[in-house]
Parts: structure tokens; C-alpha cells; sequence
């Protein structure tokens, strides 16, 4: 199968030491790779071209390698025939679009961080799954006016370095985009229209007579599974393969998206996501998701301008 392995530099630039090693440690010796070709995209980022017969046993070695000594690169390898293909992108929320969690913001804007928190670490230690530790935090909430809470979490709200030029080319390139956040929906929505994106789904929290949070949330939780179903749902609208379709997402509850998508990119994620996801990403731009799809740093300018 023709495959591409790009690397992509935490730093500013890929130096000759870092393609040596590549070359000679990664793909010769533990690849047997015995040609290959290879293009440079930036100063940062390197395409490497060549035939494999067993991509999920190279994806498997790769991560042994890139593990090891906690290398300041990121090795993606990928199919070279449908690098391109890429139709859809579905971006979790927070700590991926956003650099906040937004349950923490809610919190410290009630003054609660220290209970929310714990059930953070609970959940964290596996006592909790997805929908227990949200119906724990929101429980929290309950009292909460509601009526300036949205707008004043608005402002808060740190959109991540190169989000907005990474949607920015992918709606130049045509791509259909979703937020698909286990966080809530007048924030998801509020991303959604600063990044142009299609689709955003997210949980709702429900509001009394006196518009103070009542403590529950309304309607289908968007939790991991659900992720995986609303890219079938866009997917299907649009007569996009899922194939086509590519997850971004930094929790474990992003994984599973990952998988239902014909690729996934884990974003500076927990090392058990790292483990699972089809690619990593630990750089500090998510604008570095160009140079995954095989872009040069002069076709990025072009699709930016
Ligand atoms: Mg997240």
C-alpha cells in the first residue's frame, strides 16, 4: 500500500540530526523500508513516501518509537491515496477548539471550582463514567442565574492557536465542520459562529421559572458514543463516505469519533488517547493538521489569503 509518513516539529525547524534518524533508525531498520522518497513541506514538517503491506503494525511501531524517548516530533503515517479525500472534520470543544474546559469556567464563575474539581479527579480515576461525573457537575450548577452567564463566559473564551486558520482552509477546501462538544450549547454555538463552522451539538442545561440553572440537562447527553453517531448523522446529510471523515479531539470520550471517522488526530491528549488515536498531534498550533493532510507552507498561504 503507498503510504506517507510526515513529521512534524514541536519546534521551529526539523534538523538534519532529527531526518537521519528518521531515515535510518525509523524506517530502515524498524520499518525494513527499502526506498522511499520524500518532500519537504515546511522547515518544520517532512513527507516521507514509500510501500508497506501492514499500516496498523508500522502505526504500532511508530508509537513505540515516538514514545520512547519523548521525541520533540510527531510521526503521523496514513494511507497516500485518501490523504486528501477529506470531506468532513468534527472538532471536540474543550481543550481542543478552545484552550478551556468550560464546566471549570462555569465553576469558578459560581465560586465551586474546589467540588467540581473533585469530581474531575473521580472521574479521572475511573469511578465515574462520562455521564455520571456531567450529571454530578451540573447538579452543582443547580441555583445559578443564568440570564448573564453565557455572555460573560463568552469573554472568557480562548479560542486555541491556529484554530481559526486551520477552518479557515478547510472551508477553502470544501470540508463540512462540526463542533461536537460534551460541554454546552450556547458556548458550542458561540464557536461555531467565530470559526464558521457548520454543524455544533452540544448538552443543554435546563432553566427554571426564574432563570437559574435547576441542576439537569435536557434532551440526548452528548457523551463519546453520541460523538460517533452525529458524524454518522453529518456524514449521511451530506452523502459524505465516513471514510472521508476525520475526528479531532483530546479526551477519551473522543476516541471512539476517531474511530467511526476513516481518521482521527489525538491533540495534545492524555497518553491513553495517544495510545488509541490513528495520529497525534503535540505541537503547538493545531494549524500543524495542514501538514497532516499534506499541505506546503506556500499552499497554506495560498488557501489563508
Ligand atoms: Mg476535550
Amino acid at each position: 500500500m503507498s503510504t506517507t509518513l510526515t513529521v512534524i516539529s514541536h519546534f521551529h525547524t526539523l534538523s538534519q540530526v532529527v531526518l537521519d534518524e528518521i531515515t535510518h533508525t525509523l524506517l530502515i531498520d524498524q520499518l525494513s523500508i527499502e526506498s522511499y522518497t520524500d518532500k519537504r513541506l515546511s522547515p518544520r514538517a517532512h513527507d516521507f513516501y514509500f510501500d508497506i503491506s501492514d499500516l496498523n503494525k508500522a502505526r504500532s511501531t511508530i508509537k513505540t518509537f515516538s514514545s520512547s524517548t519523548g521525541r520533540p516530533y510527531d510521526i503521523i503515517i496514513q494511507p497516500s491515496a485518501t490523504r486528501q479525500n477529506k470531506k468532513l472534520f468534527v472538532f471536540d470543544m474543550d481543550s481542543t477548539l478552545i484552550y478551556q474546559e468550560v464546566i471549570e469556567l462555569i465553576a469558578a464563575y459560581a465560586d465551586i471550582e474546589d467540588k467540581v474539581a473533585e469530581i474531575t479527579t473521580r472521574a479521572m480515576n475511573g469511578e465515574l463514567d462520562f455521564n455520571q461525573s456531567l450529571a454530578e457537575r451540573v447538579a452543582l450548577l443547580k441555583g445559578i442565574d443564568a440570564t448573564n452567564l453565557w455572555e460573560e463566559l463568552k469573554e472568557k473564551i480562548v479560542i486555541t492557536k491556529g484554530v481559526r486558520e486551520l477552518t479557515k482552509a478547510l472551508k477553502r477546501l470544501g470540508v463540512t465542520m462540526a463542533v461536537l462538544s460534551g460541554g454546552f450549547i450556547p458556548l458550542a454555538e458561540y464557536v461555531k459562529g467565530e470559526l464558521g463552522l457548520d454543524y455544533a451539538y452540544a448538552n443543554t442545561l435546563g432553566v427554571d421559572e426564574h432563570k437559574r440553572l435547576d441542576g439537569t440537562t435536557i434532551g440526548t447527553i452528548v457523551n463519546g458514543d453520541r460523538k460517533a453517531e452525529l458524524l454518522l448523522e453529518i456524514a449521511g446529510k451530506h452523502g459524505i463516505d465516513p471514510k472521508d471523515a476525520v475526528a479531532v479531539g483530546d479526551g477519551a470520550n473522543d476516541l471512539k469519533m476517531m474511530r467511526t471517522g476513516g481518521f482521527g488526530i489525538a491533540w495534545n491528549a492524555k497518553p491513553k488517547v495517544q495510545l488509541e488515536a490513528p495520529a497525534c498531534l503535540n505541537t503547538d498550533s493545531l494549524q500543524d493538521v495542514l501538514y497532516i493532510l499534506g499541505y506546503t507552507d506556500e499552499e497554506i498561504n495560498q488557501l489563508l489569503k
